[in-house]
């Protein structure tokens, strides 16, 4: 299973940053991925906490013949037709496409780390991956994804937006 997280807090040229995930989505679909399964939209707070708006994530199960690396190309090609420009690290963003899991491959590389090293820390991806990940064990720490969520520090804000919209 292949997981990629989507996350924007800030408006595109595509809209909002649901709308914006929306057209990301659409993008990737043209690239060789097929979307399998998507989480809901989340709101999240940002990570480290600041006054920077909330963001919207989600996470997606694909299928691709492409390669890892491949996958993470073609990942960042598409954040930078989204007009992502990057500034400093945790700045505000109109897309950010995280490659989480690929099958239970583990990369080391500077360029590319899979799992994505901080994602069992990150309320952010593990709460959406779960509604799209059944059984999911992280192949490094040999952990399940609900032991991971049940260890994840209390701090982080994350709510499905239909329930922030009640
Ligand atoms: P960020 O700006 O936080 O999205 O980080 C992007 C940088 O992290 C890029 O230079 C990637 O090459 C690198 N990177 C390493 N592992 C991953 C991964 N699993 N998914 C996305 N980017 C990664």
């Amino acid at each position: 299973m292949i997981f990629v997280a989507l996350g924007a807090n800030l408006p595109s040229q595509f809209g909002s940053p649901f709308e914006t995930l929306h057209a990301a989505k659409k993008a990737m679909q043209r690239r060789e991925i097929t979307i399998i399964a998507e989480s809901q939209t989340w709101l999240t707070a940002p990570v480290p906490v600041s006054d920077q708006p909330w963001y919207h994530n989600e996470v997606v199960r694909i299928e691709t013949a492409l390669s890892p690396y491949e996958l993470l190309e073609v990942l960042q090609e598409i954040e930078e037709e989204f007009g992502r420009v990057r500034t400093v690290r945790n700045a505000p963003r109109v897309l950010d496409l995280d490659l989480i899991a690929y099958d239970r491959e583990i990369l080391n590389k500077p360029a590319l780390i899979v799992p994505h090293p901080r994602m069992h820390k990150r309320a952010f991806v593990l709460l959406p991956m779960r509604e799209v990940a059944e059984n999911w064990e992280h192949p490094v720490m040999g952990v399940s994804l609900n032991d991971l969520i049940m260890n994840l520090p209390q701090d982080q804000q994350a709510v499905p937006m239909e329930e922030a919209a009640v």
